[in-house]
């Protein structure tokens, strides 16, 4: 086999690992699983194709067809999720309604964005809009991911002083083993008077448990927020509104466009914004504890 062939051939293995790594495949039940989801994402495809009586939309991209193709998560099957145009799933539909109905600045307007762990929906939604200079950066690159500008730590961001509008951080600092130097990271490059989306997995517990290592059998999540999250906003110097809009749209919206039903946790800083929570979390929140940690 000539050498060019034989390294083409290297990297595509190395890619399919790389996808295989996605679905943490440790058990014979993992397999069964994910033979299950590709097979129930191929079925929706076809049912697609012979009868789309459009009954579900995307906010991200105005797709409209049967159903959502399902996702996989570690040891389940959630359906009616990803859209097939542009891989919004449910959070990402939701934040991308929210931001173009309640964007503070006003509809869109000409933003620096910063968009850290980029949801590909999202992504496509903000770069298709006129006015929007985006820039997005990831810590690694993932081959199922979106595509980013650079790679990067946000607990070391190299960008200078308040040069963002906007940033959108969403369901990354469970990743990060110093998420207080990340806050403090996030709100040293947000401009005075811009905000920061920062939506985080929240437990039905009060206190915060740091798990000291990233835990494969949760999505390498280092730690399970409690309530006491938005203290720890706060404390990095931030005024939180806990927006519970997703509770305040209609069930027929959140049915059409399959959104999840969470709060959304937006970060203002600047002299007008004393630290502070503006907003109260639900009295039941979507994540409860499974298991004792
Ligand atoms: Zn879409």
């Amino acid at each position: 086999m000539p050498i060019g062939r034989w390294r083409g051939l290297r990297q595509k293995i190395r890619r399919a690992r790389k996808v295989l790594s996605y679905f943490h495949l440790q058990t014979p039940r993992d397999f069964m699983i994910v033979t299950q989801f590709l097979g129930l994402t191929l079925w929706e495809t076809v049912k697609l194709r012979l009868r789309n009586r459009r009954t579900v939309t995307c906010s991200c991209c105005g797709w409209t067809g049967n159903v959502f193709w399902p996702v996989y998560w570690v040891e389940q099957i959630e359906r009616n999720a990803r859209c097939p145009r542009c891989y919004a799933e449910q959070r990402h539909r939701l934040v991308w309604r929210y931001l173009c109905e309640r964007w503070e600045l006003g509809g869109l307007p000409p933003a620096r964005v910063l968009h850290v762990s980029p949801e590909r929906g999202i992504q496509a939604a903000l770069k298709a809009s006129p006015g929007v200079r985006y820039v997005a950066v990831d810590l690694t690159a993932d081959p199922l991911a979106a595509a980013t500008d650079a790679r990067m730590d946000i607990t070391a961001l190299a960008f200078a002083d308040q040069v963002f509008d906007v940033i959108i951080c969403n369901h990354v600092l469970e990743h990060i083993p110093d998420d207080r130097r990340a806050m403090a990271e996030l709100r040293r490059v947000l401009k005075d008077g811009g905000y920061a989306i920062v939506m985080v997995p929240i437990m039905d517990i009060p206190q915060t448990v740091e798990y000291g290592r990233a835990d494969p059998r949760e999505w390498d999540h280092v730690r399970r927020y409690g309530r006491d999250y938005l203290l720890r906003l706060v404390e990095a110097g931030f005024q939180v509104t806990v927006d519970n809009y997703a509770y305040e749209l209609p069930d027929a919206v959140v049915t059409r466009e399959a959104l999840y039903r969470e709060p959304i946790f937006v970060v203002r800083k600047g002299p007008q914004h004393l630290p502070g929570v503006v907003g109260a979390l639900p009295d039941r929140l979507p994540w409860q504890p499974t298991d004792e940690k």
